[in-house]
Parts: structure tokens; sequence; C-alpha cells
């Protein structure tokens, strides 16, 4: 990943802060594992941080054919938000990096759609109303109606 060096740069506060957040990304973090955890309630079996696949999908499951993206509010910028706000300082220099981090987002979305992904995007915030987020995620999610009852989680229903 490249940065814009020179000229009139942000302050180097500011370049820390991003590349510290640019590096968060790729944790474990609480959204993802609530959204995991859901998934898994509602029967499905995945992979999660899918290097293999355009945008590395958060969780994905590719003979299913569907990609899960869990973005933070702010850093995705949530359309609407009160999460996604913009630093007064250096707006130039984040508006830019916001943008570039949609325009990717857009730009991964489009490929897994092209290769015949159902592609979804779970914000952060969403993970507040499980409820919700499993509903939504029920209506969503073709649900995995293939062979083999065995599910990592470990939770083995017959009936
Ligand atoms: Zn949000």
């Amino acid at each position: 990943m490249t940065d814009t060096e020179g000229k009139r740069g942000p302050a180097a506060s500011d370049r820390e802060t991003f590349l510290r957040m640019s590096r968060q990304r790729q944790k474990d973090t609480r959204p993802e594992i609530l959204t995991r955890r859901i998934l898994h309630r509602l029967g499905h079996r995945f992979r999660i941080a899918n290097r293999d696949l355009p945008g590395s999908p958060d969780i994905a499951n590719r003979h299913r054919r569907w990609a899960v993206f869990v973005h933070g509010c702010y850093w995705h910028r949530h359309e609407g938000c009160p999460r996604a706000t913009t630093p007064k300082r250096n707006r130039e220099f984040w508006m830019e990096k916001f943008e570039a981090n949609q325009a990717r987002d857009r730009r991964v979305a489009d490929k897994l759609r092209n290769r015949g992904f159902t592609v979804l995007t779970v914000w952060e915030c969403e993970t507040r109303d499980l409820e919700a987020l499993e509903e939504r995620l029920g209506r969503e999610l073709p649900p995995d109606h293939s062979s083999g009852a065995h599910s990592k989680g470990g939770s083995l229903r017959r009936s």
C-alpha cells in the first residue's frame, strides 16, 4: 500500500493513525466474531480471511458463492451512520483515504459478483442489534442445503 509522500503532506500523526487503522483491518474484530456466530447458528459453513478471493472477504463460502465483508462504519463510510464522521483536521487527506477505501470496496464487490457471488456488507453498528442482523442474514444469504450435517461449530442436528 502506497502513501502520498512529500508536498504539503498531512501531519505525521495523521499518517500514523491511517497506517494503524489500515492494519487493524486484518484482525478478528468483535463485529466479525458476532457475525460469524450468527452465520453458524443459521447453519452456514464458511472460511474466514479468504485471501484467495478478491478483497479477502472476512467470511466466505466459495462453493456456495457468497462473501460477507464486516466493515467498520468509520473507515468504510457507512452512509448516514453517525459513526462515519470526518476529522476536521487534514480533511482533504482523510476524504481522499476514505474515497479510496470506498472505491476499493466497490471494485472488490464487483469482481466477486462477476464470479457469481452474493456479496453482503455487515456494518459494525448492525452488530448492536443481533436479532435484526440474524434476520437480515437469514433473508439475504441462501441457506446451506448441501449434504453432510457436520458444521465445524459442532451443533449436530438430526431430525
Ligand atoms: Zn454504521
